[in-house]
């Protein structure tokens, strides 16, 4: 509070910087750094000698929030001498410097006004802002989701406790049932065992009354008188009372019951922490289905409040912004120009690559064209790209024909102040990287992902580059034994990254991992996208497809609103 109201109070009204008359600032001249009203922007600037090729921007390319009132950076004193009052700010040690200073210390360095830099530092506040509004918008997105996931979780183990149980009650219906079977068995050995006994009985019943027979002969010999009988029969009953008794009885009992394995635990499942064979499988779903005006969406990109900026520059040269509505996409501006690359940053607006070396800006809330503070000195920018981290990712190349390569083909990183931060150029042996930088995409770990077109066919490769040092970390050339013509690419909130591919008939979609492994392929023919060919991710967590068409068969292409489920 007690900064913001400082600062209030050092506002002054500004007065054009060149004729100090008229206080309607609308352009600001970048070479001279001065503040111009619209005469002077027109007329009189130019008449400065060499002031011709000057670049005169509008001011509202400059942030769209920007303030053109001058504050007082009067009380601001010398990093070095605090007695000191800094009269200019080193934009390369990043401090404020006395003359003294900027004589001895700062010489060669980029020394600029504390307007100019105050203004920088407060447009890159205003990038940081958008980005944290962003954030916020993603996180409430993320925060929904945690429940969804939760809710799709829960059930996932509802079902999993429900197949531990139906498997314990199937192991213990095939535990009785087998149970049942010994016992069985062991009946039917019981069953036939009693009938042996019971012929054991009879038998010796047999025997029981033979003896019975026996005992009763010898009683009646011992008993007779008649002599002549007791010799006539003597030799036969004498004989049969010494008869043996058949042998004892064999009776076998070999039935045993011999208990089986102990139970053990791995019979009925156990619970696996960690899903080995999970693969990566995407899900896609349309939500939404529109139908262009034109024959490909070559470069898509979402803006703010849901709509969506495409460019074709095939055959026709068109930029346009559309919203979604329910059954149709409705045009809100529609511009003829060259595009060869979209980039929206929020709290700035959206950038565009056009067929010159300064990158033009369509400010938030805005339908103007502006000269936006980023440029390629002498270089033709190409593809562009907002990292995670807000900074900006220009594909480009020296002017001249696009193949075969020649001068500088270059990927080159800038802050949101528009200062180069690294340019990627050659790998580690000296060897050009690129021939066409096409698109770009990165990940949170610091990969930068650079989508290469390598002749007029467009076959191409990806380049994937670590952002620290620009050090090559692998290149994928697409399916082994396919042509690869890649199309548009974009990373996932899971930084997994994906590359459209309408020419292969077997895969639409190629996805690497974060470290550029490929880890799966998607047809999107099973879902109806034909040719998909641009991509981009919204900040209402939709995921948009621009489809192609075949060449010259008049056909329109279709833009598809998705559900993009990575868990
Ligand atoms: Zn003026
Ligand atoms: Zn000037
Ligand atoms: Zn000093
Ligand atoms: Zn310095």
């Amino acid at each position: 509070m007690a900064l913001s109201r400082s600062l209030e109070k050092g506002q002054t009204l500004v007065l054009c910087q060149f004729c100090e008359n008229d206080s309607k600032i609308t352009k600001k001249c970048l070479d001279c750094k001065l503040l111009l009203c619209a005469k002077c922007s027109n007329k009189l600037h130019a008449m400065v000698k060499g002031a011709g090729d000057h670049t005169i921007v509008n001011i509202r390319s400059l942030g769209p929030q920007h303030s053109v009132e001058i504050k007082d950076f009067r009380s601001i004193k010398c990093k070095q001498h605090p007695t000191q009052t800094a009269c200019l700010f080193c934009s390369t040690c990043e401090q404020s410097a006395c003359p003294t200073c900027v004589t001895k210390v700062h010489k060669k360095h980029n020394i600029v006004d504390f307007q100019d830099v105050y203004q920088l530092k407060v447009e890159r506040l205003h990038c940081g802002q958008g980005k944290v509004e962003n954030n916020y918008k993603e996180l409430a997105r993320r925060d929904n989701n945690l429940d969804h996931i939760k809710t799709e979780e829960n059930s996932r183990l509802s079902n999993i406790r429900e197949s531990i149980r139906d498997r314990a009650l199937l192991i213990k219906s095939e535990v009785d049932e087998c149970a049942c079977r010994l016992i069985s068995e062991v009946d039917v050995e019981n069953a036939k065992f009693d009938r042996t006994i019971q012929n054991e009985h009879s038998a010796l019943d047999g025997i029981k009354t033979q003896l019975n027979g026996q005992r009763q002969k010898v009683q009646d010999m011992t008993e007779s008188n008649d002599m002549v009988q007791f010799f006539a029969k003597i030799v036969d009953v004498t004989k049969s009372i010494e008869d043996c008794l058949p042998p004892t009885y064999s009776i076998t009992r070999e039935l045993q019951f011999l208990p089986g394995l102990a139970f053990h635990p791995s019979v009925v499942g156990e619970i696996l922490h960690e899903n080995e064979n999970c693969e990566y499988k995407p899900k896609l779903e349309i939500t939404r289905k529109y139908v262009s005006e034109y024959d490909v969406i070559q470069f898509l990109i979402s803006g703010p409040d849901n709509s969506l900026w495409y460019s074709i520059n095939i055959n026709k040269k068109v930029l346009e912004k559309v919203t979604l509505a329910e059954e149709q996409l409705e045009s809100v501006s529609s511009k003829e120009i060259m595009i060869y690359g979209l980039a929206f940053v929020p709290g700035y607006g959206l950038l565009l690559s056009t067929d010159q070396e300064r990158l033009k800006i369509i400010p938030e809330n805005s339908d103007e064209i502006l000269d936006s503070r980023f440029a390629v000195d002498i270089l033709e920018p190409k593809c562009i790209h907002l990292t995670k981290d807000n900074k900006l990712a220009i594909g480009a190349k020296s002017k001249g024909p696009l193949y075969p390569a020649s001068g500088q083909r270059v990927v080159i990183l800038m802050d949101m102040e528009g200062n180069k931060l690294s340019t990627f150029e050659f790998n580690q042996k000296g060897e050009r990287l690129f021939t066409n930088p096409w698109g770009i995409a990165s990940t949170t770990n610091g990969h930068v992902f650079i989508l290469d077109r390598i002749d007029s066919n467009c076959e191409g490769r990806l380049v994937i580059l670590k952002r620290e040092d620009g050090s090559v970390i692998d290149i994928y050339n697409g399916r082994e034994g396919s042509y690869f013509v890649p199309r548009g690419i974009v990373a996932t909130e899971a930084d997994n990254i994906i590359i459209t591919d309408s020419d292969d008939p077997e895969i639409s979609l190629h996805i690497l991992d974060s470290s550029g492994k490929l880890i799966s392929y998607y047809n999107t023919r099973d879902i109806g996208i034909e040719k998909p060919f641009s991509m981009t991710f919204a900040a209402n967590g939709h995921f948009y497809i621009g489809g192609s068409t075949i060449k010259d068969s008049g056909n329109k292409s279709e833009l598809f609103e998705l559900d993009f489920f990575e868990i």
